[in-house]
């Protein structure tokens, strides 16, 4: 079958997420070259099958599936849409809005191209909890990634006020009983300090689940109260630590793949 045939400024719009006009600009600037020759002309037609780059670096057609980290700050909401609060979703906007802005740096624009693809969080993290986000329009491997049976490990960092009782590791481990309403699956704590005189600990735990204030709830059914939380990693995917808070990155291939093994 004969590959579909487009312009290339319309090409460019959709790969790369550019308004007509922006896509323009950027042929103009001489940055887009087609099967090895500069093409400043966006009424080209072009097919996947062409060799397109910008900036010396191919444009891989239209992506159907998109892969964010979010170094999620505290006092955003896990959601798509809140009429009230901040979203994870708005974070991105607003950073892809300033690659947007800067014209210069098409190198940024690499970033996201958002454009209609419906992104949502995989999972949440409570408005007060900081850390590693996933966003994706990747339905299937959101849920996977969900899937208790699937077991993906969710690694948190936690500070909390009180002193970890010396039954905790055990009971984490054996499934702790969270309030009347379930037993959670087995997970791992591990102290990392303890405070006496603060009357505070630092911990790290390990969970398969991703229940409704889950790390918080678990804590307290040990005498503690979590005061500060902050996911560092889901499966193999771990938080950049040069991803400053509030900001986000496209995931590499090998971090796709990685958790598409992790689902396995
Ligand atoms: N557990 C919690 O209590 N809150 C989160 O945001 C994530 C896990």
């Amino acid at each position: 079958m004969a590959e579909k045939q487009m312009r290339l400024d319309k090409f460019l719009s959709e790969a790369v997420n550019l308004t007509r006009k922006e896509a323009k600009v950027v042929l103009n600037k001489g940055k887009v070259s087609v099967n090895g020759e500069l093409c400043k002309s966006g009424d080209r037609k072009v097919t996947t099958e062409d060799e397109i780059l910008l900036d010396g670096k191919r444009l891989g057609g239209i992506e159907e599936f998109l892969y964010l980290m979010l170094h999620k700050p505290a006092g955003v909401v896990s959601a798509t849409e809140d009429n009230k609060d901040k979203t994870v979703l708005d974070l991105v906007r607003e950073q892809e809005a300033e690659c947007e802005s800067s014209l210069e740096e098409v190198e940024e624009l690499w970033k996201f191209s958002i454009g209609k693809k419906e992104l949502f969080p995989v999972g949440r993290l409570d408005k007060d909890t900081e850390g590693l986000l996933i966003l994706t329009n990747d339905g299937e491997l959101a849920h996977q990634l969900l899937s208790p049976k699937r077991h993906v490990d969710k690694i948190y960092f936690a500070k909390l006020s009180g002193i970890v009782p010396d039954d905790a590791i055990e009971r984490f481990e054996n499934g702790i009983q969270v309030g009347k309403e379930y037993r959670a699956m087995p997970a791992k704590l591990e102290v990392l300090s303890s405070k006496e005189e603060e009357k505070s600990s630092e911990v790290q735990i390990t969970l398969r689940e991703g229940k409704f204030h889950q790390v918080k709830r678990m804590c307290h059914e040990i005498g503690c109260e979590v005061t500060y939380l902050k996911r560092l990693s889901m499966g193999s995917l771990k938080l950049d630590k040069n991803l400053p808070l509030g900001k986000c990155r496209k995931l590499t291939m090998e971090e796709v793949q990685k958790l598409k093994e992790d689902i396995k």
